[in-house]
């Protein structure tokens, strides 16, 4: 027993994790949970915060996001790390994984890993880790590999289309020498051909307005890519994650390449649960265009069974902060507008809503699906993902009576559109520690916590 009294003390509230629920009072010194104490304990701290009739949980990760993006023309998406960790602690995010993007094509990986770092170690006021994006295969790419490894950037995102695509040759040279050395393979999986040929059938027939866009990307070239990536991660006996899995098709490709003996961790994403199809014939439906495209009501129903039985890993917002003005130049034509939406601030809050009020699930089905899984299958477990003695003092006090709707939820940038301003949800985040520093009091921010955040450096398995 330390002779110096916590730093923190949360008291009253309920501690949710993926397995249990319980009335405790929660400890916090120098950045950890330092005690779990039966509700009403004596213990003096030097801040005590009041949960009474909340909900203690571990912080939000969010596993997939696109903060200050860069785009073709050369320009970056209209966020910061600073402005997106803003709104995501203020949705009950402490945690996101983000990726190094290709910046330059003659940039070394390596540089590319430190430019990025550069970039969150500027001021975030959550906690960071980074999915490397690997676009080519030479040797120059392998030898930084274990580089990158080593330096904690543990888990990788390949393409199988767009421009930074990687052929399957390519691919199964660059998951040899993750695997080598202890990374994690991951991809964007939608076999680029299968797209090509559904959208030039579409655009013969003159079909490009935006109630087209899902059929230019048929599941179909999700299911075939998502099998031919785990066939090959399941021969080298390593897992591996599958990015933005958006409906049913999709995810029975997960549990047949499961069954064949791969081990798959599936991501699914915010508005592929909050959202069907039927999007697509709004007047801002140009909004929702999203890669791969958010399908119809029985996938939207088949991702929150996979959810309910926990086969499912992950959401991640798939965060990416366009400017109003960029993503509504083209409202008429899906193939000019460029796919993506801003998506941080409301991830917890949406899955809070639809796990907790809307489908019946227990507040620990929603922490495994937040945050525990995903911190399982990334190496952050258990600093991150529970609430553990030990485990980092990430922790969010939600209210689970407190109304909130979309238009309250912050955004990561001024100039930038989200897709819930019209979800009105209950379930209010009140307060959120990251590492034991209060980044959100009665639901405002704290700008002081600018720097909370660090990079966090994973090791391997
Ligand atoms: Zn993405």
């Amino acid at each position: 027993m330390s002779d110096r009294h916590p730093d923190l003390l949360i008291r009253g509230g309920i501690v949710v994790t993926g397995h249990a629920l319980e009335r405790l009072d929660v400890a916090v010194t120098a950045g950890r949970v330092s005690a779990l104490l039966a509700p009403g304990s004596a213990i003096q701290a030097d801040d005590i915060v009041d949960a009474e009739g909340c909900y203690v949980l571990p912080g939000g990760i969010d596993t997939h996001t696109h903060v200050s993006w860069p785009l073709a023309d050369g320009t970056r998406t209209d966020d910061g790390f600073t402005g997106a960790g803003r709104a995501a602690a203020l949705g009950g995010t402490t945690t996101l994984v983000d990726f190094v993007p290709p910046l330059r094509p003659d940039q070394r990986l390596i540089d590319a890993a430190e430019e990025r770092i550069a970039e969150v170690e500027s001021g975030c006021a959550i906690d960071v880790a980074l999915h490397p994006i690997l676009n080519r295969a030479d040797k120059s790419v392998q030898q930084d590999i274990s580089k990158v490894i080593g330096a904690g950037l543990t888990s990788f995102k390949m393409y199988t289309t767009y421009d930074d695509r990687v052929n399957d040759g390519q691919i199964w040279t660059l998951m040899q020498e993750i695997v080598a050395h202890g990374g994690l393979p991951g991809f964007h999986a939608e076999n680029h051909d299968v797209l090509t040929e559904s959208l030039h059938e579409l655009v013969e027939h003159g079909r490009i307005a935006v109630p087209d866009f899902p059929g230019s990307r048929p599941a179909l070239a999700e299911a075939t890519a998502i099998k031919t990536v785990s066939h090959m991660a399941r021969a080298l006996r390593s897992p591996v994650y599958i990015f933005h899995v958006s409906g049913a098709e999709a995810f029975d490709a997960v549990l047949e390449s499961r069954r064949a003996g791969a081990v798959v961790h599936a991501e699914t994403c915010t508005h592929y649960l909050a959202f069907d199809d039927s999007v697509f014939s709004r007047s801002d439906g140009w909004k929702f265009i999203i890669t791969p495209p958010i399908r119809g009501r029985h996938d939207n129903e088949r991702l929150w069974e996979a959810i309910a039985d926990r086969t499912m890993t992950s959401v991640g917002s798939d965060h990416c902060a366009y400017s109003l003005a960029s993503k509504s130049a083209h409202p008429d034509d899906h193939r000019l507008t460029p796919p993506g939406a801003a998506g941080i601030q409301a991830r917890t809050p949406v899955l809070w809503d639809q796990c907790v009020n809307r489908r019946g699930l227990t507040p620990s089905d929603f922490v495994a699906i937040s945050a525990e899984s995903a911190a399982k299958a990334l190496g952050l477990y258990p600093a991150k993902g529970t609430i553990a003695i030990g485990s980092d003092a990430d922790l969010v006090v939600l209210d689970p009576a407190r109304q909130w709707s979309g238009k309250d939820l912050p955004a990561a940038s001024s100039n930038t559109f989200d897709l819930y301003t019209d979800y009105i949800g209950r379930g209010m985040v009140e307060h959120v520690f990251v590492r034991g520093i209060a980044v959100v009091r009665d639901a405002n921010y704290d700008s002081s916590s600018t720097n909370a955040g660090s990079l966090l450096r994973r090791s391997t398995r």
